[in-house]
């Protein structure tokens, strides 16, 4: 917004890794009266989500729903599955590992923590060589999130599943998809993880304030004998109450409503459209940045996040002062840096609901920043990108008329 005027004009280009903008569809959807949420109507509607979010992490078993941020989700998978002073192993992808590490240590488990760079995803060949050394397989739960959101990253799931396997132990497998989800192609069933942290405001296109655990058969069964304490995200009162439609207390009934439509949404698109336009839109954000001359955080591009692209400045230049500026002139919001990278990167979010032209407009917007703030770039990002959406485009359409 302009220093000497009160309004900014336009939409705002909300380019942080979540929460998204919310589709128009999804506000009307949550725009509606307040009904009863012990009536029929509503139980209708409780079981329509709970079967519909079972489509989105693929898995025929149950998936809890709760009222609560993505942290709650992480906590729940973690009370309900284990007890005081299990060993549980994570990786130090980034910050979201890390405070998923801080609370496995404040509820009273004991996080073993793979050290990286903050410039990769989890190595399943490293978790592999942990669990080999646990002769006495005191490690409880291997926990990775799918796609590191403070640096852009995604971990191979079925990778790290067969790591466990070949190293042939038994502890539980917990991955947090909360910014994966709905993006690209996620497998709770297939690829054999026992608990599947979800939340609502990223690929999901819902506000903040509900999230996910999809679980398996060994998850419950763990559930029988786990004594961390737990009452808001118990499992079992859940799954009692949503067997008829109801939930154990009030649960947020409007954001049912949203998730509804936005369920409806994503299949109307059809999932690997819905995929295939998050891998583009993050292919032509890369090809942008290196255009630009400007470096990945993540040096693995084997691991690039088809959600976050975080954008390293060159050394002397503050990101922050740059996300300020870019907001001031462009009225557009970036994603903020973590750790001992504080400072050096900004994150381009392209997820949710954003199409071709909204990321085009971001990346102009990104450009004209990088001119303002003085920061030394080469031209011709956004000539870059735009080249490669047409070339996809181009393809796409060449395939539909042979
Ligand atoms: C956003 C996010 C979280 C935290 O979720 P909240 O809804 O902010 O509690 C955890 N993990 C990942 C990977 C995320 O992207």
């Amino acid at each position: 917004m302009a220093k000497n005027s009160s309004r900014a004009v336009g939409r705002h280009f909300l380019q942080i890794p979540g929460p998204t903008a919310l589709p128009d569809r999804v506000l009307r959807a949550m725009d509606t009266p307040i009904i009863d949420h012990r009536g029929p109507e509503f139980a209708r509607l409780t079981k329509k989500c709970l079967e519909g979010i079972k489509t989105i992490f693929k898995t025929s078993k149950p998936v809890i729903i709760y009222t609560a941020t993505g942290t709650g989700a992480w906590e729940a998978a973690l009370v309900n599955t284990l007890s005081s002073g299990d060993k549980v192993l994570m990786v130090e992808t980034g910050q979201f590992a890390t405070l998923w590490k801080k609370m496995a240590e404040k509820i009273g488990l004991k996080p073993e923590f793979i050290a990286t760079d903050w410039r990769q995803g989890a190595d399943p060949k490293a978790i592999e060589a942990k669990l080999r050394e646990d002769k006495n397989k005191e490690i409880k739960a291997v926990c990775v999130l799918h796609n590191e959101t403070s640096t852009g990253a995604l971990t191979p799931i079925a990778e790290i599943r067969k790591a466990i396997d070949a190293a042939g132990h038994p502890a539980l497998f917990f991955v947090d998809t909360i910014s994966s989800l709905a993006s690209t192609d996620y497998r709770h069933d297939e690829w054999g993880v026992d608990v599947s942290v979800g939340g609502a405001q990223k690929g999901l296109m819902l506000p903040p304030g509900m999230s996910f655990n999809a679980v398996s058969d060994k998850a419950l069964a763990a559930n029988k004998t786990a004594k961390l304490p737990k009452s808001f995200f118990a499992w079992d009162d859940m799954l009692a109450m949503n067997k008829v439609g109801f939930f154990p207390y009030t649960p947020a009934t409007q954001m049912l409503q949203g998730l509804s439509v936005g369920i409806d949404m994503l299949h109307e698109e059809g999932l690997d459209n819905v995929f295939a336009r998050h891998h583009r839109l993050a292919e032509a954000t890369r090809r942008a940045a290196k255009a630009w001359g400007l470096e990945n955080l993540n040096k693995n591009a084997s691991q690039y996040s088809p959600t976050i692209t975080a954008i390293l400045l060159p050394e002397g230049h503050d990101a922050d002062k740059f996300r300020a500026l870019a907001l001031e002139h462009f009225n557009i919001s970036y994603g903020a840096s973590f750790g001992a990278y504080a400072g050096k990167y900004f994150r381009i979010g392209h997820l949710g609901d954003i199409n071709d032209t909204m990321l085009m407009g971001a990346l102009a917007a990104t450009e004209m920043a990088l001119s303002l703030a003085g920061i030394p770039h080469k031209k011709g990002g956004t000539q870059a990108a735009l080249d490669y959406l047409i070339s996809a485009h181009g393809s796409a359409a060449k395939q539909a008329a042979e």
